[in-house]
Formats: C-alpha cells, sequence, structure tokens
C-alpha cells in the first residue's frame, strides 16, 4: 500500500466521522502516513470536502529545525513545513487560517496540554468549535498491515526467534537475568536491531510471578521456571514472543501447569482467522485453563496487536466484540502466575489469515529443561 492511499484511507475516515481534516500528532500515526521517523511533528491532512482531488497533495507536515534534512529525505508527498514556534503551534494556526471549520484529533492521544496548546493557537470564537475529539482513526487503520509491513513484522519476528535459539545455549544457573537480557540485546543489536521493542523481561524462579518481570540482578535459579519476552525493533516494526524454559528437574505441578498454558496458546492460535470476535479468541485460551483450574492464576488479556508499536489495537480480551481482519498481527499470550510460587507465559506473535493464521514466531513450545 502507497502512502498515497493510506493517506487517502486516513482523510476517507475522518471524512466519514464529519470534520473537513484531521489533525495527526500520535508519532507512529505520523510515520505510517509519510515515512517521517523525527521525535517532533504535528500533521494536518485535509479531507476531500474542503480540498477536493487535491487532497494528497494538500497534507501538511509540521516539524522544528532539528529535522529540517531527515524531514526532506523522509517524508512523502507531504509539504514540510520548519516551524519557528512550537509545530502543533503552527499546525493550528494554518488549520484556523485555511478556514477549517471542523478538526478532528485523536483524543486517546492529546493530552489536556496539547489541547490548550491546540486551542490557544486558534482565534478566540474557534477554541470552542474548531477542534472536534474523534477515535484513533489512523492507529485503526495501522491494524491492518500491507505486504510490506508483513515482510519488515516477519523480519523482526524471525530475528527474535534467533535469538531465541542462542540465548539457551548462553543460560546458566546463578547467571543474573540482566546479563541474559544484555547477552540477547547485544546479539540483537549485532544483528541490526535499531532497537529492542520494550525493557527486555528475563524472570527466573519465583520472580516468573510477575507478568512483567523486567531482568533483575537476580539470578536464575538451579531449578525453577525462566520466562524470557523480548522483542526487536527493525525498521520501525517491533517483534514480540515469550518462551519459559525450566531449569533443572521440574515438579510435576510445574510440567502440568506448563502443558496446561502450551493447550491454552494452542487453543487461542486455533481460533484466529479472519472474521472471528477477539473475546471468543480470549474465551477460546481461557477455557482451557478453567477446565485445568488454573483461569484464577490468568490474569492479563490474551493478545494483542503488534506493529509500529509493541501494543497496539486489537486487544484480545474478554467480551470484547471487534473482529479480527485478514491481515492484522496479533499476539497470542496466556499465562498463569500462581503468587509464590511459579509463572509460566508462551507468546507468539501471528498474521491473521482468512483461513487461521500463519505463526510469525514459530520458535518450539515444547517443554525446554536445561
Ligand atoms: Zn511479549
Ligand atoms: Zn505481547
Amino acid at each position: 500500500m502507497s502512502l498515497n492511499i493510506r493517506k487517502k484511507r486516513a482523510a476517507a475516515a475522518a471524512q466519514a466521522v464529519g470534520v473537513d481534516a484531521l489533525l495527526v500528532t500520535h508519532l507512529p500515526d505520523v510515520r505510517w502516513l509519510c515515512g517521517f521517523t523525527g521525535s517532533s511533528a504535528a500533521l494536518v491532512l485535509p479531507c476531500a470536502t474542503t480540498t477536493g482531488s487535491r487532497t494528497a497533495k494538500r497534507a501538511l507536515l509540521f516539524t522544528d529545525g532539528r529535522y529540517i534534512a531527515q524531514a526532506k529525505a523522509e517524508a512523502q508527498g507531504m509539504q514540510v513545513v520548519i516551524a519557528t514556534k512550537p509545530p502543533l503551534t503552527e499546525a493550528c494556526e494554518w488549520v484556523a487560517a485555511a478556514r477549517i471549520e471542523r478538526c478532528g484529533f485523536d483524543a486517546t492521544q492529546t493530552t489536556v496540554a496539547a489541547l490548550d496548546t491546540m486551542r490557544k493557537a486558534v482565534p478566540g470564537k474557534l477554541r470552542r468549535s474548531l477542534f472536534v475529539a474523534v477515535g484513533p482513526l489512523v492507529a485503526r487503520l495501522r491494524q491492518v498491515k500491507d505486504a510490506a509491513e508483513i515482510a519488515q513484522m516477519r523480519a523482526a519476528a524471525s530475528l527474535g526467534c534467533s535469538l531465541f535459539h542462542r540465548i539457551l545455549t548462553f543460560m546458566q544457573p546463578g547467571m543474573t537475568e540482566t546479563a541474559v537480557a544484555a547477552e540477547l540485546e547485544h546479539a540483537a543489536r549485532l544483528a541490526g536491531a535499531e532497537g529492542m521493542s520494550f525493557d527486555t523481561i528475563v524472570a527466573g524462579g519465583v520472580r516468573s510471578t510477575l507478568p512483567h518481570g523486567h531482568a533483575t540482578q537476580a539470578k536464575l535459579p538451579r531449578r525453577g521456571f525462566v520466562t524470557l519476552d523480548f522483542g526487536v525493533v527493525l525498521d520501525g516494526y517491533c517483534s514480540d514472543m515469550t518462551r519459559t524454559v525450566h531449569m533443572g528437574r521440574a515438579s510435576a505441578d510445574e510440567r502440568d501447569a506448563y502443558d496446561a498454558v502450551l493447550d491454552a496458546q494452542q487453543a487461542g492460535l486455533a481460533a484466529v482467522r479472519a472474521g472471528a470476535i477477539v473475546g471468543d479468541v480470549d474465551e477460546a485460551a481461557r477455557a482451557v485453563l478453567r477446565r485445568a483450574g488454573l483461569d484464577k492464576w490468568f490474569t492479563h488479556s490474551t493478545g494483542h496487536g503488534v506493529g509500529l508499536e509493541i501494543h497496539e489495537g486489537p486487544r484480545l480480551a474478554a467480551k470484547r466484540t471487534e473482529k479480527l481482519e485478514s491481515g492484522m498481527i496479533v499476539t497470542i499470550e496466556p499465562g498463569v502466575y500462581m503468587p509464590g510460587r511459579f509463572g509460566v507465559r508462551i507468546e507468539d506473535t501471528v498474521l491473521v489469515t482468512r483461513a487461521g493464521c500463519e505463526i510469525l514466531t514459530p520458535s518450539p513450545k515444547a517443554w525446554i529443561e536445561l
């Protein structure tokens, strides 16, 4: 999908909710619309109602002096304006001067302070009427990936898998969690990752009961689980996977919990296909843990979208009614966390297809004892 098509879709979505232009400030949305990766940006996308067929040409990107060369190199299909005031202020002044009557903004990404800046930038009589809170229109479009994005996500996920294989040969009891994270992240960087999708989770022993147990100086246990949850960023796109391995001999309870989580994860994967309701996918995984008597320890949702952001829509959570669509990329990651004892999570990132899903993180999930 060319950037021009993305802009047209965003303009159409804005028009459908009754605004004449869209003000985009959430940086992943800006990047998706025009390719600009700088940290200072306000994009104005006028809709067809105000600009006729010239929509695509008239989009403006406001940034600041640090990004003159970068905006020129990266931003496609945009008139770039190097602002001398804060870019948001200048973008709003332009909107008012262009006689746009209703300018949509993403209420889920706009702070109270930013809205105040927006209103102060326009004449008093427009302050109440000009800016209209609309939902995350661009983020909603970003949920369905095009061929180029799928290729990027595939590359990121496959790098994640190779890092997992590598780290298995490195991990030893008594090593700190941070040493494991450092080794993994160092290898990721050497392989070309721009960074990690989030702070690497290495949670050993009783710390495996923390769903977000970022690596600490705690030592890997002689006997017990270690949860590894990590992702790399390649060309802006995030990967995300979790594997839980066992150091030393496991108890029967640990084995049973692992098998139940793996069954739940497989059931979640089996429920994924275009048209499936996200709440049903969550329930497919949750029901398996319920039958095993472990559902009370499954304290988060089953999955989330991934892309330019590590957590995007859709959320695969209980009772939610959105439908999966072909081209969405989501995680399936049930887990159980028994306070004071141990935790297990298994996570894959998958591409939703018409018939089901394609697993982008096909690292083995069979029991691993190190
Ligand atoms: Zn994860
Ligand atoms: Zn995840």
